[in-house]
């Protein structure tokens, strides 16, 4: 059942690769606390970026989040989140394994 998340996985570890590999250039040519700087900025502007980006597609469909993976007529694009505490699948507001609140959009 993993099949369908993996692609998905493999982009976002992308995305999140050449964003610490622009964090260790800067290390490397600015020193470690610049470097560290930038590179949290780029992390949490990332993050920030998915999640608004997220919140906006749910709020303009008009969905809550169990609604979105089913609902809309693209049957190509499934909203999941991902719990970042123990990696489940997170459906509604928290997730249900652990309780945590913070988790992650799939596309
Ligand atoms: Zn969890």
């Amino acid at each position: 059942m993993d099949s369908t998340l993996r692609p998905v996985l493999k982009r976002q570890l992308l995305v999140i690769g050449a964003s610490l590999g622009a964090g260790l250039v800067f290390t490397y040519f600015f020193g470690f606390f610049i470097g560290l700087a930038v590179n949290i900025a780029v992390m949490v502007g990332v993050i920030f970026y998915i999640r608004r980006k997220q919140i906006g597609a749910l709020r303009s469909l008009g969905f809550s989040d169990e609604a979105a993976g089913g609902g809309y007529g693209n049957t190509g694009v499934k909203l999941k989140y991902v719990c970042l505490s123990c990696g489940a699948e997170v459906k509604g507001a928290r997730c249900g394994s652990c309780g945590s609140n913070m988790k992650k959009p799939l596309f």
